[in-house]
């Protein structure tokens, strides 16, 4: 199933989203549907800038299960330059997080599967150095 493998590592590397060119509208996670325009929906993949800026943040000071992660991280409510507003963990000291911070959208190991060999990735944001 090569077309699917493909498309995962896509959406594993990239910051993909969609662009409702009835209304242009971004949304991040993609959506099939725009829901202000529904059946006049024109949804295209687009792939965002990945920058943005921290709208609202918390620090959090418990580990979900299985994640070894430094701690305490801080997890922000991040507006990408395109709009949509996500929630994910931005990767800097607690001390150094302010509201309406540039970061940008980084692609960190979250863990690995001793017994298969798998590594998996995920979306982190960190402090936008300006590069
Ligand atoms: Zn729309």
């Amino acid at each position: 199933m090569l077309p699917r493998f493909w498309r995962k590592i896509k959406y594993r590397y990239n910051l993909v989203g969609t662009y409702c060119e009835n209304c242009g509208t971004y949304y991040y996670p993609p959506r099939n549907l725009c829901p202000k325009c529904r059946r006049k929906s024109k949804i295209k993949e687009v792939q965002l800038s990945g920058r943005g800026k921290v709208i609202s943040y918390s620090v959090v000071h418990e580990a979900p299960e299985n994640f070894k992660m430094m701690m305490p991280y801080v997890v922000a409510l991040i507006q990408l330059d395109e709009g949509p507003i996500i929630t994910s963990q931005l990767v800097c000291k607690p001390e150094e997080v302010k509201i309406g911070m540039r970061v940008k959208a980084v692609f960190r190991k979250y863990g690995e599967d001793g017994e298969s060999g798998i590594i998996y990735y995920g979306t982190k944001f960190a402090p936008d150095d300006g590069r």
